[in-house]
């Protein structure tokens, strides 16, 4: 903090939710079974990613969760290769999603439908994938008409969607399922997944529950946890661990220390993992707005000076990457896609990323 005051006159963390949370179910650590967010990091090609190599082997797979995240990461699993191609996936995460035997992807919530966080347009989303059908639980023809009405406008719209996807012809390759009132007891296996064992819960507003085993056993040799994020606490900066956010108002933050910078916190740090990218948007224009209302009453920096900043990180062995090396790596990317028929192909490894973002720096 003592080193942003130097710098800067404010400072605004928007860092996000980066821990996931975790089920708490035995099996839960054994191989084959993944926080959703860790898969997505490696797909994306987060130079961070946890885990180098999926080992995609499995023709069946389980996705606990009912939120976006759980649709990304079983659309990914399903996606064709024409689809991938057109992604700015690394390419060695393109050839192991290419040839992933998978056939069946189940996505189990603990609730309903109607308590289901997906938004209507990614579940149209997955009614446009080639070759993949999908399949509805029968609880979802059973949510009543008075019950739409009394649901919030987009979840109606969330759960007519998701029955038009039920409706449609079957007969494809793959598959996802959705399944509800369901919750995770136990992963099963022996040297890695092989099974979830699941356990109806209650709700279902069928009462006689006629298609619905207490307990049912649901084959899976990947396993991918998408129960949402949490933030971490800052060095520095005050949180309330209950909500897993930085107390703040409008965005502005101030726990009686007037000697550091201005501080201002944006996006899931300040409001906890929930929104589209729209919610980010509103959410970073309210700390914009309040920062600007006061930006007068600031105490400026001591040392102004941009360059200054890049001197006392590389003096600590920081190796920076400035706005040329990012446009290095910008241009490395879309010419690794043109040599590879796509439009840009990341740079996963962060070595890697760090060699050509310096090369254009240096020059
Ligand atoms: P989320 O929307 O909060 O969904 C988390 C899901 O996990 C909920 O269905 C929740 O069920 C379930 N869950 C939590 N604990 C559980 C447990 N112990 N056992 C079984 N299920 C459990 O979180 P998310 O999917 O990580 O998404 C985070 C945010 O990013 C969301 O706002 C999402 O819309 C957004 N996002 C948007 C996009 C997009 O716009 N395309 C893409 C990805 C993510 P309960 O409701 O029963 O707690």
């Amino acid at each position: 903090m003592l080193d942003l005051r130097r710098h800067y006159d404010v400072a605004i963390f928007a860092t996000g939710a980066n821990s996931t949370r975790r089920l708490g179910i035995p099996g839960e650590n054994l191989p084959g079974v993944f926080a959703a967010a860790d898969f997505v990091s490696w797909y994306n090609g987060h130079p961070n990613a946890t885990i180098e190599r999926f080992a995609l082997t499995a023709k069946q797979a389980v996705v606990i969760g009912n939120g976006n995240v759980a649709l990304d990461v079983a659309r990914m699993l399903v996606n064709p290769r024409e689809t991938l191609l057109q992604t700015d996936v690394p390419q060695h995460v393109l050839e192991l999603l290419v040839e992933s035997p998978i056939e069946d992807v189940h996505i189990v919530g603990r609730r309903g439908p109607l308590q289901a966080k997906f938004t209507t347009k990614e579940i149209v989303e997955l009614g446009k994938l080639d070759d993949v059908d999908v399949i509805v639980d029968p609880c979802v023809l059973r949510v009543t008409e008075s019950e739409l009405k009394q649901a919030a406008p987009p979840t109606a719209r969330m759960v007519a969607a998701l029955r038009t996807l039920g409706s449609l012809p079957r007969g494809r390759a793959r598959r996802i399922h959705f399944t509800f009132f369901r919750r995770p007891v136990a992963v099963v296996g022996h040297l890695g997944a092989e099974s979830v064992l699941l356990e109806a819960t209650e709700g279902d507003n069928d009462h006689s529950k006629t298609d619905r085993p207490p307990r049912e056993v649901v084959d899976a040799g990947l396993v991918l946890t998408s129960v949402g994020y949490r933030a971490e606490p800052l060095p520095g900066l005050p949180f309330d661990p209950a909500t897993a956010t930085v107390p703040h108002t409008n965005g502005w933050v101030f726990d009686g220390d007037d000697t550091r910078p201005a501080v201002y916190v944006a996006g899931w740090l300040k409001r906890g993992p929930t929104g589209v990218i729209g919610t980010n948007r509103r959410d970073s224009l309210e700390t914009v707005n309040a920062l600007l209302l006061k930006a007068a009453d600031f105490p400026r920096a001591l040392e102004r000076n941009p360059g200054a900043v890049v001197a006392m990180l590389r003096e600590r062995g920081v190796e920076v990457v400035p706005w040329d090396g990012w446009n290095a790596i910008d241009s490395a990317e879309e010419a690794r896609g043109e040599s590879l028929g796509r439009a840009r192909v990341k740079i996963h490894r962060l070595d890697e990323l760090l060699q050509v973002g310096s090369q254009r720096a240096t020059e």
